[in-house]
């Protein structure tokens, strides 16, 4: 009977399943289908007429407004590539506060009066759509009578082609907003704080004799992910459901390297590498995919950094693609933080500089004291922007899913500090002493710009448990969970960024207009700076007990949960640095308040109600099937007239018990009565939901540990997490 659950016939599945053959053509060079089915600049080019061209790069490099002539010729010239591409429909692509991609699709083809069909595509439809906002979260900005929402070219980020058996779709990526202008997206925000933060980021660079153009920020985000087989996922209601296992025991140790389960790992992940790697340098990703050993069955994508905008875009392709291929090679891809309990969860640490073309990173150490000084300007705006504003860099990685994998250890504490790296440190520690002129390895440490000496661009100087790691020329924010955009987080780094080099450039300005000496007025700064937030400065060990209380000494916040993490949205300070930069006015900032409730009221919801359906309908009846099986064998052998021992129905009757009085609780705690408000909902299903659920699993995995294993219903960690 047992042999047919539906465990053992996805383990026949699998012993049967055949992987597609890799795509890579033996012809075809990764080169050159690189930004195949992208209009990129290199497109616009050949096809634009030469004035429209400069036009539109006026607007991707320096923000001008799009003419509507202009939008008219390139919605035109797009229409012509994305035809001759196969495309039959076109998208405007948004980005939602669920986090996923929205996309609103139409046809190009516009029935004409005599039955035929005309392609028709105006710039007025490429530079804005207007799809119904009623089923987007909008944490109250939007009234019903206003349920409209309009999509808006982005036009930095440009628009691709995306297959699909079923006819291709041009996709034009956009901001959304409510009828009033208010974002209802993570682009818009995005766009807004990489503005703010530029132009202050100018201010700076011209104190430093330079005439530079517009600045922005970069993004790379590494980008970790599990691998599960299809069959074992479609077998998991949990999986399906919540993104992650509700149950679930730890696999016997000394399986790391089990291999030979079923055999042939290597090639079909390195099957699927390839062909994602195959379908992302078509759409202009530049992504090297590569194995992670942290977990069995976890592996990371690192695309090269981008423009923080673009990066945020091409991150939500990334995963998007990411899903269907790994369907296509009958495997799951999982982005979920902590899809197993007790094995290393996923991340997505975001690479943050600030710079242009022109000058690259501002955040690379240089090699002459000049730049060093700007370097150091530059860095002890980050040390000030994440000691002031630790809250926020933490309510901008805080979600239900991200509350398993922060503060454990594996993943940056929720204490929000800086690693600097044993020299950079060095250095700002002698700054923090005045300008003093203590000289140690090559040089003077007097900020002059003659006397500085050359900064180590040491990549190797790493720390892997600190939120925030300077890492040769960029930080990097280690605390983004893998499900997330990077937007949120980018958002959060350009707003603080903005509001530190505006403090410095004020500061800096008004000190030249007064005749103070520039090196001088750097060097006062700097050690004011770090003066007042070296705080926030640790090199240490994360995961040590004592960084806790360390930090705690030090005025560090340690939000654990998102519940402690999201009231920073709405602080005063907070409320006012973002309306300041014109990112969020204060509506906004309590709608991201309450969507930020309700997203995790929600995923527990999920997970709670899913835990009481398995643990119901799934575990509980395997565990009744094993119990009557030893009862049978117990009757039989009393009536053979053999001695019986009880003790094992006594061992598997008191995890059943346990189970249906956790099943029992759990029912009532989804039940409770609750306040309609997305903060009481939150809170209940934290304290109530959570704990029900974690009781339900308790008892159901020390139920796997005793139950026959052909009666074990559900794929085991062993199955999902080493059979590939
Ligand atoms: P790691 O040693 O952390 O694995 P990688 O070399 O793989 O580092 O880079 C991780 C990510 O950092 C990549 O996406 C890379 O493009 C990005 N990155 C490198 N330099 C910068 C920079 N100056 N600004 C932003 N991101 C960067
Ligand atoms: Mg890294």
């Amino acid at each position: 009977m047992s042999g047919n659950s539906v465990r053992m016939q996805a383990i026949r599945d699998v012993e049967a399943y055949v992987p597609p053959a890799a795509v890579f053509t033996e012809s075809e060079e990764p080169g050159e289908i690189f930004g195949e089915n992208v209009f990129s600049q290199t497109v616009m080019q050949k096809r634009l007429p030469k004035s429209v061209y400069k036009s539109v790069m006026a607007t991707i490099e320096h923000g001008a407004k799009l003419d509507p002539l202009v939008a008219d010729a390139v919605a035109s010239a797009m229409k012509d590539w994305a035809l001759e591409k196969g495309a039959t429909h076109y998208a405007h692509v948004f980005y939602p506060l669920t986090g996923l991609t929205a996309e609103k699709h139409d046809s190009f083809f516009e029935p004409t009066g005599d039955g035929t069909a005309l392609a028709e595509f105006a710039g007025k439809t490429l530079v804005q759509g207007e799809p119904d906002a009623s089923s987007f979260p909008n944490g109250g900005l939007r009234n019903t009578f206003e349920a409209r929402g309009y999509t808006g070219w982005d036009v930095t980020s440009p628009a691709y082609v995306l297959e699909n058996p079923n006819g291709n779709t041009l996709c034009i990526p956009t901001v959304f907003v409510s009828m009033t202008g208010e974002a209802l997206d993570h682009k818009t925000p995005l766009l807004r704080s990489q503005q703010a933060m530029g132009e202050h980021a100018v201010r700076i660079l011209k104190l430093f004799g330079h005439t530079p153009g517009a600045v922005v920020s970069f993004c790379g985000p590494e980008q970790e992910y599990f691998l599960v087989d299809r069959h074992f996922f479609l077998a998991r209601p949990d999986l399906m459901n919540a993104g992650r296992t509700l149950f679930g025991t730890k696999p016997p140790k000394g399986q790391e390297f089990d291999d030979h389960y079923f055999g042939a790992i290597p090639e079909r992940v390195l099957g699927f590498m390839m062909d994602t790697e195959r379908e992302l340098f078509k759409l202009g990703i530049p992504a090297k995919t590569r194995h992670n050993e942290v977990a069995p069955g976890q592996f990371e994508i690192a695309p090269m950094f981008e423009r923080g905008n673009i990066a945020a875009d091409h991150q939500q392709l990334l995963m998007t693609t990411f899903k269907s291929i790994a369907k296509k090679h009958g495997m799951e891809c999982l982005f979920h933080e902590k899809p197993f309990q007790g094995v290393n969860g996923s991340g997505k640490h975001v690479n943050f500089s600030l710079g242009n073309s022109q000058l690259g990173s501002l955040l690379v150490p240089g090699d002459t004291p000049h730049d060093n000084a700007q370097f150091l300007v530059f860095c002890a705006a980050v040390i000030r922007a994440v000691h002031k504003y630790a809250g926020l860099l933490r309510a901008s990685v805080a979600s239900a899913t991200n509350d398993h994998r922060l503060g454990a250890n594996e993943a940056p504490p929720a204490i929000i500090s800086i690693f600097l790296g044993d020299q950079l440190a060095d250095v700002f520690e002698q700054i923090a002493k005045g300008p003093a002129t203590s000289s140690k390895g090559k040089g003077s440490m007097v900020i002059g710009v003659d006397t500085l000496p050359v900064l180590p661009t040491d990549p190797g100087d790493r720390n892997r448990t600190s939120p925030f790691a300077f890492t040769g020329n960029r930080f990097e924010f280690r605390a983004p969970g893998s499900m997330q955009t990077v937007s949120g987080p980018m958002v959060t780094i350009n707003t603080i960024m903005a509001d530190s080099l505006d403090y410095i450039a004020t500061k800096l300005e008004a000190d030249v207009a007064a005749g103070t000496d520039f090196d001088e007025a750097v060097q006062a700064l700097l050690t004011e700076i770090i003066t007042e937030h070296g705080a926030v400065v640790f090199n240490g060990d994360g995961y040590a007990d004592a960084w806790p209380v360390e930090a705690e000494k030090r005025g560090l916040a340690n939000l654990k949960t998102t519940l402690d993490a999201l009231p920073e949205l709405i602080t005063p300070e907070a409320l006012e640095l973002f309306e300041k930069y014109h990112v969020f006015n204060h509506r906004e900032m309590h709608s991201r308040y309450e969507i930020g409730l309700e997203q995790y009221a929600l995923t527990i919801g999920v997970e709670a109600r899913t835990t009481l359906e398995m643990g119901t309908t799934i575990v509980l009846p395997a565990a009744v099937r094993h119990q009557t099986e030893i009862a049978l064998n117990i009757g039989a052998l009393k009536g053979a007239g053999v001695e019986a021992d009880i003790a094992p129905l006594t061992e598997v009757s008191a995890p059943i018990a346990e189970l249906r009085s956790a099943l029992a609780a759990l029912k009532s705690a989804l039940a409770e009565e609750v306040g309609h408000s997305a903060l009481a909902e939150a809170e209940h299903a934290q304290k109530s939901l959570l704990p029900a659920m974690n009781a339900v699993r308790a008892a159901a995995d020390s139920l796997e540990e005793i139950i026959a294993d052909d009666l074990w219903p559900l794929p085991t960690y062993q199955e999902l997490l080493f059979v590939l």
